[in-house]
């Protein structure tokens, strides 16, 4: 599945690991079940043999991690997360089961459809490779390199998967009044540039090629042929990937932002002849563009030079198949699996269809789907109490930002007037966007998506010079996620993840607090992480810390990038090395999390007094102070398989469970104060990090 939102958005967790885990064997069946209840606070969780201030996660999670293993279909489980998505899944998926039978409107009929087309997999097997003939024929016809940019443009127009590069309109990140068009890097098929440049992935490399070969045999071409296109595509990957800049690098706005004129930025590559990309896709004329990445677009320049017209074709050949491979015969389902779910996430059986149809139709009609499903699961009432507790969190952050000991007047005003500034969305959209022009085919599963490629692009295209639309969302209703954007400098949580065990109305204010109060507290301090800070309150990229205070925030960011730096997120296995966190790529997600604790902690504070109750009322023997740290950490007992935590350890800017939770608690000496540890025990150091 494709990625919807072109813009950069902070989110709680990473996107669903859905999209890179196609499916299809003896799993592909298996019936949709209703998921277990979740409970809020799980005193059965706790593991009391270990010491909560020497591993506190250990001790929230230890029970629950040792009786909840990865079920084969899936990579991560994770105690709220995997169990809240499956139940929105699941009540999702009643939704479009009945629909596909029995459609009552217009959206029901054309999302009921959908789903439909997508679950016939009798149709989709009997229909064999069909459905992508068009565009590999096209690609056969390309003659000369030099021919390349039209048919990448043809094949965009006719809603085809694959993509070299991106392309799409979004907010001027030094004006966030303009839509402009914005062009970067993409054309990878491995989850990173570095498994194309790293030693340690020299075995993935050759399962990678031998997955390609089986992938070009299936579709029909010689084992001979099938080899040498697979050696041709790592080829141009493997440039494609020395020419990208990395995922780190990229967290500075500054170094994906670029301005050129349209005839600056085809300088950058003649042989490339953009403008007929451009008319392909059919976008509004424009003067200038922001160019995230230059140097991959010079490098796809020397590219269509000096590789051979036979290995572009390929490429193209390859990526059409591997992008259209779940509106495919069983045999390219089941080796897709084979490769991206089993070797590279260590997923043990297919995705059940039922689970991804769902996920593509919420990220197909997620607005369409996601009225019925709001109606149902998302009471007025909740969006009333959450709208208290954005307050309560909004209030604690100003008052933070108050007593920060490191920051001068004049950058703390200027920070309360970004705060000050925030909008928050929650729940839904105020106004539901129209799909009633998206044709739907029961019987065309293939067609259906790449018309809803098409639809979404043009939705997006079609911004180029407008106004910004402030109301609109980057998420669906039924998401279990949240984010904050720094363009628009607001803060979005969908109904999906405004409900238990996050956001409880039958349970005591500290468990909220250290679920759905430290989530909203996440969010607000993106605003003011190592990205989030170099915005201002209207969204503009622009300096608002004095000199020095900039000076002591790295500092500051920089006691964190070495915290985090020095945790393990895979243990030295086989020929593996040890794969430790990204302190850099982490920063962001890491400082968010900090600060999200701190100021949600503040908050419960502040509501128990209001309340006439206090930090140390018990429930279950656990204080109030307590149950709020076990509640944050429960929110992220999880297990996951070494493949995934290795990938993500290089791709997901997330640090994994263990360290979101033993990272941010012992930088908090509330923490330390809640369970009675001393100063210097591992959870309660003595140097601990804090930004805000
Ligand atoms: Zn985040």
């Amino acid at each position: 599945m494709k990625l919807k939102h072109f813009a950069l958005f902070l989110l709680l967790v990473a996107a669903s690991v859905m999209a890179q885990a196609p499916a299809a064997s003896q799993g592909e069946n298996q019936q949709p079940a209703p998921p277990p209840a979740i409970k809020s606070f799980d005193l059965s969780a706790i593991d009391k043999s270990v010491d909560p201030c020497t591993d506190f996660y250990q001790y929230a999670c230890g029970n629950w991690i040792r009786n909840n293993p990865i079920p084969s279909d899936q990579v991560r489980w994770a105690r709220s997360f995997s169990l809240l998505q499956e139940r929105n899944r699941y009540l999702l998926w009643q939704n479009l089961d009945v629909a596909s039978k029995d459609p009552r409107t217009a959206s029901q009929k054309q999302y009921g459809d959908y789903f439909a087309a997508c679950m016939n997999t009798g149709l989709i097997d009997k229909n064999g490779v069909q459905a992508i003939q068009p565009a590999l024929k096209e690609i056969s016809g390309l003659k000369d390199a030099r021919d390349l940019a039209p048919l990448v443009g043809e094949l965009a127009a006719a809603g085809s998967p694959v993509q070299l590069f991106r392309f799409g309109v979004q907010q001027d990140q030094k004006d966030s009044s303009r839509q402009i068009a914005s062009i970067g890097q993409a054309g990878l098929s491995l989850p990173d540039r570095d498994y194309y440049l790293l030693d340690r992935f020299a075995a993935i490399r050759k399962q990678y090629v031998e997955h390609m070969t089986r992938m070009f045999t299936l579709a029909g071409d010689t084992p001979e042929q099938a080899a040498k296109e697979a050696d041709a595509v790592l080829k141009i990957e493997t440039a494609l990937a020395k020419a990208s800049t990395s995922r780190t690098e990229l967290r500075d706005p500054e170094k994906r932002y670029h301005i050129y004129t349209v005839a600056d930025f085809q300088k950058l590559a003649p042989d490339f002849n953009f403008s007929a990309y451009f008319s392909g896709v059919k976008v509004g004329h424009f003067d200038t563009l922001n160019v995230a990445t230059p140097d991959f677009f010079k490098a796809i320049n020397e590219l269509t030079a000096s590789e051979p017209v036979d290995s572009w074709k390929s490429y193209l050949r390859w990526h059409t198949l591997t992008e259209s491979a779940q509106g495919l015969p069983k045999a390219f389902r089941d080796e897709d699996f084979s490769f991206f779910g089993k070797v590279l996430a260590g997923q043990k059986e297919p995705t059940p269809r039922w689970r991804l149809c769902t996920a593509m139709t919420d990220q197909a009609l997620g607005e369409s789907v996601g009225q019925d499903w709001v109606k149902q699961n998302f009471p007025p009432a909740a969006k009333a109490s959450m709208d208290q507790l954005v307050a309560a969190l909004e209030k604690s952050l100003a008052a933070d930002i108050k007593t920060l000991p490191w920051m001068s007047d004049d950058t703390k005003k200027a920070a309360e007037e970004k705060l000050a500034m925030f909008r928050n969305k929650i729940g839904y959209p105020e106004k539901w966007r129209d799909y009633s022009a998206l044709k739907v085919e029961r019987d065309n599963f293939l067609g259906n998506t790449e018309r809803n490629t098409i639809f979404e692009r043009n939705y997006n295209l079609n911004k180029l010079g407008k106004p910004v639309d402030e109301k609109e969302w980057g998420m669906t209703p039924p998401t279990v996620n949240a984010y904050y954007s720094s363009s628009m400098n607001d803060i979005n949580f969908p109904a999906g993840i405004l409900q238990p065990p996050f956001f409880d109305p039958n349970i005591d204010p500290a468990v909220n607090f250290g679920g759905i109060g430290v989530v909203i507290g996440h969010e607000m301090t993106h605003g003011f992480d190592d990205q989030g800070s170099k915005f201002d309150g209207k969204g503009n990229l622009r300096e608002w810390q004095t000199a020095d205070d900039r000076k002591k925030f790295v500092e500051r960011t920089d006691c964190e990038v070495d915290e985090y730096g020095g945790f393990e997120a895979a243990p030295a296995h086989d020929d593996m090395p040890q794969q430790k966190l990204n302190g850099k790529l982490t920063l962001g997600e890491n400082t968010a999390d900090n600060g999200g604790l701190r100021i949600a902690y503040m908050a419960l504070l502040s509501t128990l007094a209001d309340q006439g109750k206090t930090i140390e009322d018990k429930i279950d023997g656990y204080s109030a102070k307590q149950r709020f740290f076990l509640g944050f950490a429960q929110v992220w007992c999880e297990n996951q398989t070494e493949q995934s935590s290795r990938q993500r350890a290089l791709t997901d800017p997330h640090s994994p469970g263990r360290w979101r939770v033993n990272g941010s608690v012992q930088n908090f000496d509330e923490f330390g104060n809640a369970f009675g540890c001393t100063k210097g025990q591992p959870m309660y150091p003595v140097n601990s990090c804090r930004v805000w």
